[in-house]
């Protein structure tokens, strides 16, 4: 019997040495020791080899029998702690990025092939500034709020007026008076409590830009004025964030897609000099179709959801422009300019 058990040793410690695991050695004991069985069974009582194994098949069956026992209660043991272990302590068991309501919410874009669960987690993960919320800003802001856009930045330094309720249709009729970017903060949040909302009461200034830029993935400017926008293109070249820019004047609106670090025109390669004030009127002036930034807030909130997806081609140097009173659009190609006042190769 010691002979046995100096080989099952030497077995053992061979199989430790040479870093065999557990299962493939406690296959080679389970050998040895069918070997020792049927030699006790086969030869007769008194034969030397039967002797010098153990001399009885009872003995080893009692002891196979408690060895048995000793590695069942090991597993026993090993199973309990796992399931006694709380699910919060468990280090390989990652935070889900959705929470079931949200799966719910999202659901129909998750099934969008561009989209997707991995989609949605980056909208998730996403943050855009939203320049004015107007016109323009209302659609946008409803639709990334809606969309799931983790944190939404709106700056505005406006308050609701009566005459905005014909377009703005983020705004309600109590809200005349409040500061625009509260009444959209409170729409927002009634949309959607996922999202971060970020109001910025605040007239945005060359100054103040770009550092308030830089905290925000990507600009959406849906400001009325020609001097707005082009300080919005500035800080946002500054700031190396690409810009989404609508613009709407009466039945007719445009959007593009600016971002001279992605290799693309910004808004001065296009329009180099500001016009005069007075040349182009502004809505106030010269009067809009109500549901006009409807379809161009839209196209910007969809390109927002395009860019931080990837999906299909985006609006990157191509500037669409929408005529609404005869129902037709035209998408023309953008190129930088070398001269750029504001992202050329100047000195
Ligand atoms: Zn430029």
């Amino acid at each position: 019997m010691t002979l046995v058990l100096a080989i099952l040793a030497v077995v053992w410690i061979i199989g430790a040495v040479m870093g065999t695991p557990k299962g493939p050695r406690l296959v080679m004991v389970a050998v040895v020791m069918g070997a020792v069985g049927v030699i006790q069974l086969a030869l007769p009582a008194g034969h030397p080899l039967r002797e010098a194994t153990g001399g009885d098949i009872r003995l080893w069956l009692l002891l196979a029998g408690f060895a048995v026992l000793v590695l069942a209660y090991q597993q026993g043991l090993r199973w309990l702690r796992a399931r006694a272990r709380p699910a919060a302590l468990m280090p390989d068991t990652p935070k889900p990025a959705f929470e079931d309501d949200e799966l719910r919410r999202y659901a129909r874009h998750m099934m969008l092939r561009d989209i997707g669960g991995q989609g949605q987690k980056r909208l998730k993960n996403g943050s855009v500034l939203v320049v004015g919320a107007g016109g323009l800003g209302a659609p946008v802001l409803q639709y990334l709020a809606a969309a799931g856009v983790g944190r939404i930045g709106v700056v505005d330094f406006d308050a609701v007026d009566l005459s905005n309720l014909q377009r703005q249709v983020i705004h309600t009729e109590n809200q005349i008076g409040q500061p625009k970017v509260a009444s959209a903060a409170r729409a927002m949040g009634q949309i959607n409590h996922h999202v971060a909302v970020e109001p910025h009461e605040q007239r945005l200034t060359a100054e103040n830009a770009p550092a308030l830029f830089q905290r925000y993935d990507l600009i959406l400017d849906g400001s009325d004025n020609f001097e707005t926008r082009f300080m919005v293109n500035d800080a946002a070249v500054a700031a190396g964030r690409p810009l989404i820019s609508g613009a709407i004047a009466q039945w007719e609106g445009q959007v593009g897609l600016y971002h001279p670090a992605g290799g693309c025109a910004c808004y001065r390669c296009v329009f180099p000099e500001t016009p005069p004030p007075g040349m182009v009127p502004s809505c106030a002036e010269a009067g809009v179709a109500g549901p006009l930034p409807g379809v161009i807030g839209s196209i910007m909130a969809l390109e927002a959801v395009k860019w931080f997806t990837g999906a299909g081609e985006s609006l990157a140097g191509r500037m669409l422009v929408w005529d609404g009173l005869y129902t037709d659009a035209r998408v023309m190609r953008l190129t930088r300019r070398a001269d750029c006042p504001t992202c050329g190769e100047k000195g």
